[in-house]
């Protein structure tokens, strides 16, 4: 699959970005300096067992290749969701793809598009953006949370990608906020992702019984429109926000808390709500100085980590 021809005229060199969600792929050739081609967004099929998955993938790359003649293509950086060892390119599973365990997905898909092939959570490859495009231009440590169905999240330190030693550092969303609370899919009970999040407020809507909501944002605008309950629920998921962010604070006392996804478009409704119950949960030496601001990279953003990250594995080198 290495495009470089002998004896040809020095190629332009990149990498193959994924970044791959519960519904979309996205994928594009990513040349040096975050030079981007054309953004290929293909539908995941139905069909996403662990051999499908690396058929897709491969297929995904070679279509980008393809489309991008005359690069040498030094290998594939892809974002995947779940609990990812980026040490061992292991997915140990993943919420979107249930059938998947322990999936040696880096190795089997090197072997299948014959180039290397690093992988990494594509919350952290979120951060990792936002460390070198967005709001990491101006503080070198932050938390990045990603409000969506779930809660993603990256821990950026010193510039870095905080991994831990056993690779997968970042699951912010599983920092307990109800010790015997609503059941989550890590096994754990009462995690933050479980109330701070789309899914926590439809769980929040159907017990308060309102039907007419759809979608999370509903609420939102249900609360500006002066319903009670949709006050109460939003009230609810700013408290648990709260106290899952302040601990994180304490923690690791970074500069800025980044707020990004889905939920940060209604950032202004929830904002008040929020920041009263962080005060009463943060250092007051912290709260004074920690910045609380929205996230600056768009929908791209998990591409651009891809390729930031393969610079910093050495793929370009
Ligand atoms: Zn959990």
């Amino acid at each position: 699959m290495n495009t470089q021809k002998k004896g040809s005229a020095k190629r332009q060199e990149g990498v193959v970005c994924l970044d791959l969600g519960g519904t979309y792929l996205k994928a594009a050739f990513f040349a040096k300096g975050v030079k981007i081609s054309r953004v290929f967004t293909i539908p995941v099929p139905e069909k996403r067992n662990e051999k499908a998955i690396v058929t897709f993938l491969s297929d995904a790359a070679r279509e980008v290749i393809q489309a991008t003649p005359s690069v040498d293509v030094r290998g594939v950086s892809a974002g995947i969701p779940g609990l990812v060892n980026k040490r061992t390119g292991t997915v140990y599973k993943s919420p979107h793809f249930p059938q998947w365990k322990n999936f040696q997905l880096a190795e089997r898909l090197a072997s299948s598009v014959n180039i290397p092939v690093i992988i990494e959570n594509d919350a952290n490859l979120h951060g990792l953006a936002e460390a070198r495009d967005g709001v990491g231009q101006k503080y070198s440590s932050f938390i990045m949370l990603t409000l969506g169905t779930g809660i993603g999240g990256a821990v950026i330190i010193d510039g870095k990608l905080l991994r831990g030693g056993l690779g997968t550092a970042g699951e912010v969303g599983h920092i307990t906020v109800e010790p015997e609370g609503r059941p989550c899919n890590c096994g754990n009970r009462g995690c933050m992702e479980r109330y701070a999040s789309s899914e926590g407020i439809m769980i929040d809507a159907e017990e308060e019984g309102l039907s007419q909501v759809k979608e999370a944002k509903d609420v939102f605008v249900l609360m500006s429109e002066g319903n009670a309950k949709a006050r109460r629920i939003v009230k609810r998921f700013s408290y648990y926000l709260a106290a899952g962010v302040g601990s994180l604070i304490n923690t690791l006392a970074p500069e800025a808390v980044v707020i990004g996804g889905g939920l940060a478009k209604s950032w202004v409704l929830f904002k008040g709500y929020f920041m009263q119950e962080l005060k009463h949960r943060v250092y007051p030496e912290l709260i004074s100085k920690v910045r609380i601001v929205r996230s600056r990279v768009g929908y791209q953003a998990g591409l651009k980590g891809a390729y930031y990250n393969a610079e910093a594995e050495g793929l370009l080198d």
